[in-house]
C-alpha cells in the first residue's frame, strides 16, 4: 500500500472546475505554440507513467483519509468542519495536497479534472485504466473532465471516446478559439475548423459533453468579422453542450504580444469584443447549446444562457450595454475591472456609480497614462 502523501498538479483548470480535485496525467503541452498562450512556454510536454498516476491517485486517497482522522481526533466526528479546515490551511508543515483535498472536500469531493492541456494524447486503455481508478478509489465522484486538442479528438474514433465515456469521462473541454481557418492560422492553433467540426461532432455523438472555448477579439480588427461569422458556423456544426466565452487578453512574452508591437496585429476595443459575442450568439442557429462568461475577462459575466431560448435575453443584455453613453460604457468597464460591480443591475445603483465617478477622477489625477493603462494593469493581474 503506497503511503505518500504527496502529489502533483499542473498550473491551470477551467473556470468551473475551482473545485475539482486537480490530477495530473501529462506535463504541460505537446503543441505549445499557439501565439496568445504563455502557460507552458519553455516547459517539455511529457506523458507520466500509469504508476506514477495509481500512486498520485492513492496520496489523494491517504490525505483525505488523513483529513477525516484529523477531524475525529479533533472531536469534529470525521467532518470537515470550519475549525478543521482553517487548522488545515495554517498548517505550514502540511504538504500543499492537503490545502487541495481539503478544498476539494469543502466543494462536494464529487468533481475531478485531468491536467495539463491535453489529457486526451494518452492510449484509450491507458486514460480508461486511470478513469477506473480514480472512480475505485474515490467512489463517490460523479464527474470527471479535462482538456483536450480539437486535432487530438479527430484522432479518437467514436467508439473509443463510448469507452472512455463508460468509464467515466464526463465532460472535455476544448480551446476551439475561433472557427476561422485564416484566423486559427494566424495563431498558429495547429488545427482547421474541420478538425474542430470532426472531433467536436465525435465528442457529441459519444455523448460526452463538450465544452468548446471562443475567444472574442482574437481575429484582430482586421478579421473581426470572420472571426464571428465562422466561429457561429462551426459551433452551429458541432452542437456543443457548452460555449465558454473567454475575452482576448494580449500577455506579454507571447507571439501575439510581439505581432501587436509590430503592427501586425490590433486587437478590438472592449466594445467591439462586446458586439462580436452579440454577433456570434445571433448567428447560432439550430443549437441547443449553454453559452458561459465566467471569466474574469468577460466583460459582461451576465450573459449566460441555454439556446434558443435565452437567445433574445442574451442580446437584450448586451444592448443595453451598447445602448449606454460613451462615458457610462467607461465607467461600467471601470467598476467591473476594479471589481466594484458584477452586472448591469450593479451599475444602476446610484452609490456605486458616484463612487465610480470618484475612482475616475482621482485614476486620471494619479496614474500615469491615466484609464487605458489602470485597465491594463487590472487585467494583467487576472491573467
Ligand atoms: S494548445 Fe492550449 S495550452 Fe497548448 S499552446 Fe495552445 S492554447 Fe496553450
Amino acid at each position: 500500500m503506497d503511503l505518500s502523501l504527496d502529489f502533483e498538479q499542473g498550473p491551470i483548470r477551467p473556470p468551473s472546475e475551482a473545485g475539482s480535485l486537480l490530477l495530473r496525467v501529462t506535463r504541460n503541452c505537446p503543441w505549445n505554440r499557439c501565439a496568445f498562450c504563455s502557460t507552458y512556454r519553455g516547459r517539455k510536454f511529457s506523458r507520466r507513467s500509469l504508476e506514477e498516476i495509481k500512486s498520485d491517485v492513492d496520496a489523494a486517497r491517504n490525505v483525505w483519509d488523513s483529513i477525516i482522522e484529523m477531524s475525529r481526533a479533533s472531536g469534529s466526528g470525521g467532518a470537515l468542519t470550519r475549525q478543521v479546515l482553517s487548522e488545515i490551511l495554517r498548517d505550514p508543515s502540511l504538504p500543499d495536497s492537503f490545502r487541495s483535498v481539503a478544498y476539494w472536500m469543502a466543494s462536494g469531493g464529487r468533481t475531478v479534472f485531468l491536467q495539463d492541456a491535453n489529457s486526451l494524447m494518452l492510449s484509450t486503455d491507458m486514460l480508461s485504466e486511470i478513469l477506473h481508478y480514480v472512480r475505485q478509489r474515490f467512489p463517490q465522484v460523479e464527474r470527471i473532465t479535462s482538456y483536450a486538442r480539437g486535432l487530438t479528438l479527430k484522432g479518437k474514433s467514436v467508439d473509443e471516446l463510448i469507452r472512455l465515456k463508460e468509464a467515466g469521462l464526463t465532460r472535455l473541454h476544448v480551446g476551439m478559439e475561433s472557427g476561422s481557418d485564416k484566423v486559427l492560422e494566424f495563431i498558429q492553433k495547429g488545427v482547421r475548423s474541420e478538425h474542430l467540426i470532426e472531433g467536436g461532432r465525435r465528442v457529441v455523438a459519444a455523448g460526452i459533453s463538450l465544452c468548446l472555448y471562443v475567444i472574442p477579439g482574437i481575429g484582430g480588427v482586421d478579421l473581426s468579422h470572420e472571426h464571428v461569422v465562422e466561429t457561429a458556423r462551426v459551433v452551429n456544426a458541432i452542437n456543443p453542450a457548452h460555449m465558454r466565452f473567454r475575452t482576448l487578453y494580449v500577455r506579454r512574452g507571447t507571439a501575439l504580444a510581439e505581432m501587436v508591437q509590430k503592427g501586425q496585429f490590433v486587437p478590438p476595443s472592449e466594445d467591439v469584443m462586446v458586439r462580436e459575442i452579440r454577433t456570434i450568439i445571433e448567428l447560432l442557429d439550430g443549437v441547443t447549446t449553454t453559452i458561459v462568461s465566467d471569466h474574469i475577462l468577460n466583460l459582461l459575466e451576465e450573459i449566460e444562457g441555454t439556446l434558443p431560448q435565452d437567445k433574445p435575453r442574451m442580446l437584450a443584455t448586451i444592448d443595453r450595454y451598447l445602448s449606454m453613453s460613451d462615458e457610462d460604457r467607461l465607467l461600467f468597464q471601470l467598476g467591473r475591472r476594479g471589481g466594484a460591480l458584477r452586472s448591469l443591475d450593479d451599475f444602476a445603483d446610484r452609490e456605486v456609480m458616484s463612487s465610480l465617478i470618484e475612482a475616475r477622477k482621482q485614476i486620471e489625477r494619479e496614474v500615469p497614462g491615466g484609464i487605458p493603462e489602470y485597465m491594463e494593469a487590472v487585467k494583467r493581474r487576472f491573467v
